[in-house]
């Protein structure tokens, strides 16, 4: 399947020598991290034309500047110019951070993404956000810019560890949970190793590809895709500042569950379809632990959200399965409920 510039193939080498043997590029570099490299390049390595490896060391905590210096030095060291091609060939990190590089290197040079991980497939893959974290602040300093060609290939996945593709999971759940209604009735019937990526990632990228075309630059529509980010955002903030490992779509699966329940407490959705999204969720992720004191200081990172209206917070909700209402003010004393019922 090819959305415009997005190609989801089981054929990524085939792919990738099929576009490149299209252009000239003076010159071609890969960025991959230390599992990219041990797990995905190897997949691609028979098939490419003469490169440079740039390797950088994996991990959110990397996703920073210091990495943009030691990328941009590499390219300079070996002389590219602007008919040169990076690709990108990891999970959100690396085509976060290996895009932004390339869209800012001499004014901007094509760069294409690989995605590996599930996450980086059917979200991060979508929608020309590219970035890194500055100073405690994450995707502080970036830039809106679509990447040549986005290649989406399952086979990556083989190496991915199964708690990685469970997090990835939460954002196709988030998808269906937002647009979806038909789609959502045949996924919650699932197991998770009953999953048939086959259909799901395709399906996925189709629903946030819809909603970023219509909303490029996140004036509206593109807010729908916060469903389960506000509550969930400051779960995770809340944890990793407190050095307790989380992923992202683990939390988020959680405040799914708690901005589920807000639309439920205001009649947006009905208690049937608040216990299907819970149960479905519950089947897949264990629970978040959280004492009367984390809870109260999750709220406490959630007032400090980015979408914080004064003594509201603003939050995307459910308004039936399948539609979103986005910019919803949520006050300290709901937001803690729905975490005191997302415990019980
Ligand atoms: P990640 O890039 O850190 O990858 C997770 C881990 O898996 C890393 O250790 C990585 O080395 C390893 N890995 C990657 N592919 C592998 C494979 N095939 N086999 C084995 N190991 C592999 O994390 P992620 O979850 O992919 O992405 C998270 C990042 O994406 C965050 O920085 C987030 O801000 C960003 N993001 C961006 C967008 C966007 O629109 N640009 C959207 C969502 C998330
Ligand atoms: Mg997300």
């Amino acid at each position: 399947m090819t959305l415009n510039n997005i190609i989801i193939t089981d054929k990524a080498p085939e792919t990738l020598n099929d576009i490149l043997s299209k252009e000239n590029y003076s010159k071609i570099a890969i960025l991959v991290d230390e599992n990219t490299l041990a797990n995905c390049y190897p997949l691609l390595e028979g098939n490419l034309p003469q490169h440079t490896l740039i390797e950088i060391k994996s991990g959110e905590i990397n996703k920073n500047l210091d990495t943009c210096t030691y990328v941009w030095q590499a390219l300079t060291d070996q002389s590219f110019d602007r008919k040169s091609l990076l690709i990108n060939l990891g999970g959100g990190v690396i085509g976060d951070l290996g895009g932004f590089c390339a869209g800012t290197y001499k004014r901007g040079i094509d760069f294409i993404n690989i995605p590996t991980t599930l996450l980086s497939q059917v979200d991060a893959s979508v929608g020309g956000k590219l970035g890194i974290d500055f100073n405690g602040f994450k995707n502080h300093i970036g830039l809106f810019q679509e990447p040549k060609n986005v290649i989406i290939d399952r086979s990556f996945l083989k190496t991915l560890p199964e708690r990685e593709i469970r997090s990835g999971f939460a954002e196709v759940i988030k998808h269906h949970l937002i647009a979806d209604k038909t789609g959502w009735q045949g996924l919650k019937n699932h197991r998770f190793n009953e999953l048939d990526w086959s259909t799901l990632i395709p399906h996925s990228v189709q629903i946030k590809h819809k909603i970023v075309t219509e909303d490029p630059h996140e004036g509206g529509l593109r807010k729908a895709l916060n469903f389960g980010h506000t509550i969930g955002h400051a779960i995770e903030s809340y944890l990793l500042n407190n050095d307790k490992g989380i992923l992202h779509g683990e939390a988020v699966a959680a405040g799914m569950i708690c901005e589920a329940y807000l639309s439920y407490k205001r009649k947006l959705i009905s208690e049937t379809e608040l216990n299907e999204i819970i149960q479905f969720i519950q089947s897949i992720y264990e629970k978040i632990t959280l004492s009367d004191a984390d809870r109260e200081e999750v709220c406490g990172y959630l007032m400090q959200d980015k979408k914080n209206r004064g003594n509201s917070v603003l939050a995307a909700l459910l308004n039936g399965v399948g539609n979103v209402v986005w910019d919803q003010e949520l006050n300290r004393q709901e937001s803690l409920d729905s975490l005191v019922f997302y415990d019980k």
